[in-house]
């Protein structure tokens, strides 16, 4: 780190730890299994790969500034208000927006103890104030976050399901924290991984029931687009009114917004996704037991596995990457003895199995 004497940023941001993403590459290793950054083994939507590479030959054009067509496919396609839907560069753009609109000097954001990292990150660069929250047994708990609100509480930041921990809590948890809050803060559902629950709508009829509730969601986990950068938020009228304010007019690229859309009304694509998921994560999660390695149910795309020690977990990903595997260390998140692996497709979960058993039949 680098300071300077008399050039400085606003307070908080020199308290900010650099966000760590997931490995791409092995030295050694001229082909990996990357199972760190909870991306879909089964790509993106072909519908939206083409519709991608046919934007490129109009790169000189601006794109659409109110992302109308995208949102209306939104709309359509999970039954929502296209008027009420604000897209961003991935959704952690919608995250920043929130707290550089809502938080600031002398405000708290409000996350739980396992919670993603940006939550922090985009409250202290704001230059709020952030607070953690515990977690019961590995689960976001709504008592404890009720308790931690006061009268400076901008945001309350809750993952369901969340990351690392695949766990969630159900609809009527979330509408009691809803309406416990103080009435200034605005609550923040980050549905990141809703798509992995089959039937859940990510709290939307809450965002419709309520005025103090927004809903995230992201195009990089179940369509496969985390590289072309889209997400979106669903929120109360009032709310798009100031994101859209804040937001820069072309905050989301043309070929970001024609795949992303092509992406969502591939729901044919989407429910295979689903299924997929859905099937190889159970058969992580049983093959991870059997060998002794304590994991709760995931609702997501990725399984926290818990080894016995911070050493075990460190070995046993030393050993996957000796086998061409890298998932995700997560001591940052309140996890030394974890390992986040991503649900990959059958072979690769069979083979993630594979060498974490081999590596605890070597060890004991
Ligand atoms: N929220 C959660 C809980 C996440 O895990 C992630 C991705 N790691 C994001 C938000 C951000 O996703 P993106 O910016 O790619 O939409």
């Amino acid at each position: 780190m680098s300071e300077h004497p008399t050039i400085r940023p606003q307070p908080g941001i020199l308290d900010i730890e650099l966000y760590v993403g997931g490995d791409a590459s092995l030295a050694g290793h001229a082909e990996v299994l990357k199972l760190s950054s909870n991306e879909n083994p089964a790509g993106a939507s072909p519908r939206a790969i083409e519709a991608y590479r046919a934007t490129g030959v109009s790169l000189h054009r601006y794109p659409s500034t109110d992302h109308r067509a995208l949102r209306t496919a939104i709309a359509e396609v999970h039954g929502l208000d296209a008027g009420r839907i604000v897209c961003g560069n991935g959704s952690d753009e919608i995250i920043a927006l929130l707290t550089q609109a809502y938080a600031g000097p002398g405000r708290e954001v409000v996350h739980t103890e396992h919670g993603f990292a940006m939550y922090r990150i985009s409250a202290l660069a704001a230059g709020a104030t952030p607070v953690e929250v515990r977690e019961r047994a590995r689960c976001t708990d709504v008592d404890a976050i009720l308790a931690a609100c006061t009268e400076r509480t901008a945001l309350v930041f809750i993952a369901n399901p969340n990351n690392p921990t695949g766990t969630m809590i159900g609809a009527d948890e979330v509408a009691r924290l809803a309406a416990g809050l103080p009435p200034q803060a605005l609550l923040v559902l980050d549905g990141a991984y809703a798509e992995f629950v089959a039937g859940f709508d990510g709290h939307a009829g809450l965002v419709d029931a309520r005025d103090n509730v927004v809903m995230t969601r992201t195009f990089s986990k179940i369509h496969g687009l985390g590289g072309l950068r889209v997400g979106w938020g669903y929120a109360p009228a009032h709310v798009v009114d100031v994101l859209n304010r804040v937001r820069g007019p072309f905050n989301v690229s043309a070929p970001a917004l024609a795949a992303a859309e092509a992406a969502i009304r591939d729901t044919g694509f989407t429910a295979r996704c689903l299924a997929e998921n859905t099937a190889n994560r159970a058969a992580l999660t049983a093959a991870l037991r059997a060998s002794g390695v304590a994991c709760d149910d995931s609702e997501a795309n990725f399984v926290l596995a818990r080894f016995a020690s911070p050493a075990e977990a460190e070995a046993c990903d030393r050993a996957l990457r000796d086998a061409g595997i890298i998932v995700r260390r997560v001591a940052g998140y309140g996890f030394p003895e974890g390992l986040r692996i991503t649900v990959g497709d059958a072979a690769a979960c069979a083979r993630v199995a594979a060498t974490v058993a081999d590596f605890l039949r070597v060890k004991a």
